[in-house]
């Protein structure tokens, strides 16, 4: 299907106008409205003493379920199937503005009416290109009198595909004057602690001042590239990008006497103990950036 037969389609569709669905599976009731309360936090005992719904459950009563009785189509759905079929299926909703034009009353059952109302696109977005669709639904009493109305817009949208293998790692790290020298260390799979160039102190993270005599003149001395977990975490949330979740970030501590932040790699992370031996050993994470990372010591 191309643009212009979905904007026909869409045409098609607002044409129809209203189209009726079936009425609620249940009429207004007070379970429904003591559970819709309790998972809001909604403590206002107004609803259940006089025997109305929170406006804000209109769409509740008539919502299809997991496995729908109702076999009326709404005028929206054959868009959204065609969308689905030429590859936009994914879907975010955008806006949703609701009209209250009465309470709800226990024991009334309420009927949709679905009209169909806009097709944009197709539109570049940060999801991915898609459609912008839109639909309105008016609640119904028995005496066809309007409950409730809503206007609903969804995106449908082609997902862009998943990361490649190939792309960078995205975490890069801060590369400047101060720590130059410990990123080219790690390419040449040397652990490089900053020391101070005039009294010998060491410091890590690595900085433009001896904390002791406060000299700015600095070199380096190599580590040997071993430590033990001083601290530790388990990572588990939220997600890192390009990273598998759980991973342990420890504080490790060098027998040259600085600590260092770094992963435990090579080892379950139930398995890490405080006081853990570790070694250094040098991970590609793409085509240019190396971390150092730890492992343990003993298999
Ligand atoms: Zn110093």
């Amino acid at each position: 299907m191309t643009d212009e037969e979905l904007r026909e389609l869409a045409a098609k569709q607002a044409a129809l106008g209203e189209v009726r669905g079936a009425p609620g599976a249940d009429p207004v009731n007070a379970p429904m409205i003591r559970h819709w309360l309790d998972a809001m936090g909604d403590s206002n005992p107004v609803y259940l003493e006089r025997g109305v719904a929170p406006p804000a459950m209109a769409q509740v009563w008539t919502m299809p379920g997991v496995r729908p009785r109702d076999k009326v189509r709404s005028p929206a759905d054959d868009l959204m199937a065609a969308l689905d079929g030429q590859g936009y299926t994914g879907v975010v909703a955008t806006n949703c503005e609701q009209v209250y034009h009465r309470y709800a009353r226990l024991g009334e059952r309420l009927t949709p009416a679905t009209r169909f109302s806009g097709l944009a696109g197709p539109k570049r977005t940060a999801l991915g290109e898609g459609y912008f669709v839109t639909w309105n639904v008016t609640w119904y009493d028995e005496a066809d009198e309007p409950v409730a109305e809503m206007m609903f817009r969804v995106l449908k949208f082609r997902p862009v595909p998943a990361r490649r293998q190939a792309e960078p790692y995205p975490l890069r790290p801060a590369v400047n004057a101060d720590t130059a020298f410990f990123w080219e260390g790690v390419r040449q799979g040397e652990l490089r602690i900053q020391s101070c160039a005039d009294c010998g102190e060491l410091r890590h993270p690595p900085g433009p001042v001896c904390p002791v005599c406060r000299s700015t003149n600095r070199t380096h001395v190599v580590a040997r590239g071993e430590g033990t977990v001083f601290s530790y975490v388990v990572h588990h949330h939220p997600p890192v990008p390009g990273r598998e979740t759980p991973f342990v970030v420890a504080v490790v501590e060098l027998p040259e006497g600085v600590r260092i932040v770094g992963n435990v790699v090579d080892c379950p992370p139930e398995a890490v103990r405080i006081g853990m031996p570790l070694r250094a050993t040098y991970r590609a994470m793409d085509d240019e950036l190396i971390l150092p990372m730890w492992a343990p010591r003993e298999p």
